[in-house]
């Protein structure tokens, strides 16, 4: 295995890491956030809508049942009917109602004389032109039997008060005025910040114009309609229209989720808006968290494949037996067969050779064609070699350009003659490349062993007989002693 296939491998394995664990990550906090968008778009807003309305409605559906009492009261109405003459009668009877129902006002105006009575004395008239007193034109006007209206109450100076007001009618269903009673908003204020504050929710209300009619102190200023917000303006048509829904837009690169509720006793919509992204807050940390995790892992599994890699490389080369280039026996095989073939040769009693080649001047062929071809050149001896010696013989790159044969069942003489016959056919068979032909001799020198020797020994003998053979003039063959 090569270094760029090391390489390869390394990358391919990181390449699958990644994108494993980036899947594996991505996907669980796709998930996650899917489940946060479907249990806040389709179980927390809805729920939280759901409990304020049905405090609302016990909030205030007494009042608007009170209201009605006092509405078809026929003391109240047969006092108006008779003139409104004792005023401290309907004074104490509005008082009566304020305080049993825990009321912050009641009060009842008279459409003959547009005097406004209520419950703490002091009256006063309701002003045609008066812009404060526009309500009674409208509810005189009105085709239901009662409104509820969000105004700050005259008579407690600017508190904010939900009024429920009621068309009062003869016994011949003719209008003569409008009663009802205040309660303050706090109640619905105070529950709508604690789920402000509770869930990071807003809760607001609007009526069927989208202007908001109640709302939490948080949210003082923001808009005064939904078509004034530039994230509402495009969904509040939509939200108007149906009687509850949920909706989602966009605001400072967040999503917020809305879900809206028609309340008909109210006639405003509920609206309950979450932002998305907090949920998600904690997603985010776990993503970020197994990314992080997924990344040392990355580190460690890469670290720990290289390594082993490595050093599984090392250990292959260096077991490894065959010679790369020529497919000859290396080194290595080498010392491990002669041991072999020598205690063979011990017991059989057979004579044992060797040859030792080296090329002439090799490094004038890597001189003319280059290191490439050179290495053809090398390819093309070992191939010379192995033609000439027997299939049982032992053959081997020594290293660069010179080999070695171990010759079995053959004694000095016999390694001689089959030496030249080697020198010879290389010496008949030029190297040819890129059209240039060039004659490649080769000295050899060859030693028979001597039981007992070691490959060291062996060739010490046969090294200086190559040695010889160079210095006698290179291309011939020379016996060792
Ligand atoms: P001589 O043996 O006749 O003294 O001369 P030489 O030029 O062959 O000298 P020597 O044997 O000392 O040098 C061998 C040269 O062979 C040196 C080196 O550049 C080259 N060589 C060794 N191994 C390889 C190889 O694997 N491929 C190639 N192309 N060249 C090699
Ligand atoms: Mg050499
Ligand atoms: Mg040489």
């Amino acid at each position: 295995m090569r270094i760029s296939e090391n390489r390869r491998l390394i990358g391919l394995v990181s390449v699958l890491l990644v994108a494993g664990f980036m899947a594996i990550s991505l996907t669980s906090y796709y998930v996650s956030k899917k489940a946060v968008r479907e249990s806040i778009a389709g179980r927390e807003l809805p729920l939280t809508s759901d409990t304020i309305y049905s405090e609302i409605q016990r909030d205030i559906l007494r009042p608007i049942f009170i209201s009605s009492l006092m509405a078809s009261d026929t003391f109240l109405r047969d006092w108006a009917l008779d003139g409104e003459r004792d005023t401290a009668a309907v004074t104490k009877y509005l008082k009566e109602i304020m305080d049993s129902y825990g009321a912050v006002t009641s009060f009842f105006v008279s459409e003959r004389t547009r005097v406004y009575y209520h419950a703490s004395g002091p009256f006063k008239k309701v002003s045609e032109t008066d812009p404060r007193d526009a309500w009674y034109l409208r509810v005189r006007a009105m085709d239901g039997p009662y409104e509820i209206n969000v105004d700050p109450d005259h008579v407690n100076r600017e508190t904010m008060t939900i009024f429920i007001n009621y068309r009062v009618l003869d016994y011949d269903g003719r209008f003569i005025g409008v009663t009802g009673v205040g309660l303050t908003v706090d109640t619905a204020r105070t529950l709508i910040e604690n789920y402000q504050r509770r869930y990071q929710r807003n809760v607001f209300f609007v009526n069927r114009e989208g202007e908001v009619t109640l709302k939490g102190r948080g949210m003082n200023g923001r808009f005064h309609a939904l078509k004034d917000d530039p994230g509402y303006r495009a969904i509040a048509a939509t939200i108007l229209a149906g009687r509850q829904g949920s909706f989602e837009y966009g605001r400072d690169r967040q999503t917020v989720l809305v879900t809206s509720r028609f309340i008909p006793e109210l006639n405003w919509f509920l609206l309950v808006e979450q932002v998305e992204d907090p949920s998600l807050t904690a997603h985010r940390r776990a993503l970020a968290a197994s990314l992080l995790v997924s990344l040392v892992i990355t580190v460690i599994v890469l670290a720990a494949t290289s390594y082993t890699v490595n050093f599984y490389q090392r250990r292959l080369e260096k077991m490894a037996t065959v010679d790369k280039l020529t497919g000859l026996w290396n080194r290595q095989a080498f010392e491990m067969i002669f041991n072999q073939v020598t205690k063979e040769a011990r017991r059989s009693g057979q004579a044992l050779a060797v040859a030792i080649l080296d090329v002439d001047h090799f490094k004038n062929i890597n001189d003319t064609y280059g290191h490439m071809t050179g290495d053809e050149a090398i390819k093309s001896v070992a191939a010379t070699l192995v033609h000439n010696v027997r299939a049982s013989d032992v053959t081997c790159r020594w290293g660069g350009e010179e080999f070695l044969a171990l010759l079995r069942d053959c004694d000095g003489e016999q390694a001689y003659a089959l030496a030249e016959k080697i020198r010879v056919a290389m010496e008949q068979t030029p190297f040819t490349s890129e059209g240039k032909s060039t004659v490649m001799t080769a000295s050899l020198g060859v030693a028979q062993y001597r039981p007992g020797e070691d490959l060291v020994a062996l060739l010490r003998r046969a090294d200086k007989a190559l040695y010889a053979a160079k210095q006698g003039g290179r291309n011939r063959t020379q016996r060792g002693d």
